[in-house]
């Protein structure tokens, strides 16, 4: 399911931008977030992850909240947080784009290493980072209406039922 949302955002943003959009800068903001290690919610990884997301998002637009929230579940206690970027925050029509940047804390389908988070490359820093590069061209060139992204915190979490 994932993978085909970020397909559409991909020719949705290949269709806004052109020859604009650059493969190599999202590849970029891909490594980035892998090398903060596994980004799950409690984990060093995630709290260096969610600053440079909120720095990286700062630079692209002018207006970012970060929403912080805590979530009890599953024996614990998660501190959690949604970054959110609107560009044209004035203009009423708007279109949303989001993806999760959290990882998963288990490698429940993985063969071996199960217990252990994952690095997250595809479901977690793919989607964001193509929004990433979005960001960043709506900062080249201004969109005449208005965008929201949003990266969402502790979409992966939980557990997983066969
Ligand atoms: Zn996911």
């Amino acid at each position: 399911m994932i993978r085909k949302y970020l397909i559409l955002i991909l020719l949705w943003s290949s269709m806004a931008f052109g020859q604009a959009f650059d493969p190599d800068s999202a590849f970029h903001f891909l490594t980035k977030q892998v090398d903060f290690g596994p980004r799950n919610p409690g984990s060093t990884g995630h709290d260096k992850c969610a600053d440079y997301l909120a720095q990286q998002m700062k630079k692209y637009a002018g207006n970012v909240e970060i929403q912080k929230f805590a979530v009890s579940g599953y024996g614990e206690q998660l501190r959690l947080k949604n970054i959110i970027s609107r560009f044209n925050p004035g203009v009423r029509d708007r279109l949303l784009l989001c993806a999760h940047w959290d990882t998963r804390p288990r490698a429940d389908y993985a063969e071996r290493n199960k217990d252990l988070p994952i690095a997250g490359a595809n479901d977690g820093a793919s989607g964001v980072a193509v929004l990433l590069e979005i960001a960043r061209q709506l900062s080249i060139s201004e969109p005449g209406y208005g965008i929201d992204i949003v990266l969402f915190d502790g979409e992966d979490y939980g557990l997983v039922y066969n």
